[in-house]
């Protein structure tokens, strides 16, 4: 559903992304993984057109995303960022209903969309008409995430949207998120630097360093046939840092 063939990007002379070519399967979760400034988020960016590349190309459903076409093309796109990216001067409600009001839809199929995705999400009622200041963090990540699937777009893409949140929060929504995914069938790219999240979420997963992917493949590829030192490295060096949890005492 998604080719890219060949992007690439530079900042000042310096690569974010090296010539990157991948396919993005439908109704899959891709997930983008590795440190902090590997060009993960710009490739993120370029698939949706936010940043132009330096060469290459993204196609989505067989038409390339270009100047003239990037605007019809955003719109097949939901993107969510960390702390879901809201309008601080908007109400959840307002921030969600922008775009499709923008586009000039009804305002009984704003709210009736909204209700749905209120009932997908779990976001209490009340929360909808306070701003982003008065939620919790993991109710303004719902509230990003309803705004991205206002218009049902088929493609998805998250930038580490998980990033800010309590461990609790954060588990909670990764489930949530699991189920969401599979039960709209959406295309996925969901970036991380968390290898457990990256296995939970991932059909394929990317592993990225220097501004290119060094492996593409499910997790157990990337275990059991990792592409080079790197692969295995990174995935030790995330392994959970905590002791075994001792045994309960006296039972
Ligand atoms: P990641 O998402 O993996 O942390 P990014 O894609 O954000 O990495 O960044 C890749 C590289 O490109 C980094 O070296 C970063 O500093 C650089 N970069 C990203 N955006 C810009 C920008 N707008 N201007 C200059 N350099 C940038």
């Amino acid at each position: 559903m998604i080719a890219v063939e060949n992007i690439s990007k530079k900042y000042s002379g310096q690569t974010a992304l090296a010539p990157t070519t991948l396919t993005l399967a439908s109704g899959q979760t891709t997930v983008l993984i590795g440190p902090s400034g590997c060009g993960k988020s710009t490739l993120l960016r370029l698939l949706i057109g936010l940043i132009q590349p330096d060469s290459g190309t993204v196609t989505i459903d067989g038409e390339g995303l270009t100047a003239q076409t990037v605007e019809k093309q955003r719109h097949k796109v939901g993107y969510v960022i960390q702390e879901g990216g809201l309008f601080p001067h908007l109400t959840a409600m307002q921030n969600i209903a922008l775009l499709a009001r923008f586009l000039g839809r009804s305002e009984s199929s704003v709210q009736q969309r909204i209700e749905e995705l209120s009932r997908l999400v779990q976001l209490p009622a009340d929360a909808l008409s306070r701003y982003p200041s008065g939620l919790s963090g993991g109710q303004r990540q719902r509230v990003g995430l309803m705004r991205a699937l206002m218009l049902d777009p088929p493609l998805l893409l998250l930038d580490e949207p998980l990033g800010a949140l309590d461990p609790i929060t954060r588990s909670e929504l990764q489930s949530e998120l699991k189920e969401i995914f599979a039960r709209l069938e959406k295309t996925v790219v969901l970036v991380t630097h968390d290898m457990g999240e990256a296995a939970y979420f991932g059909d394929t997963i990317a592993l990225m360093r220097g501004g290119a992917i060094i492996q593409t493949g499910t997790l157990e590829d990337l275990l059991q046939r990792p592409a080079e030192k790197y692969v295995t490295d990174f995935i030790r060096a995330q392994r959970s840092p905590l002791p075994p949890m001792p045994e309960a005492q006296g039972l």
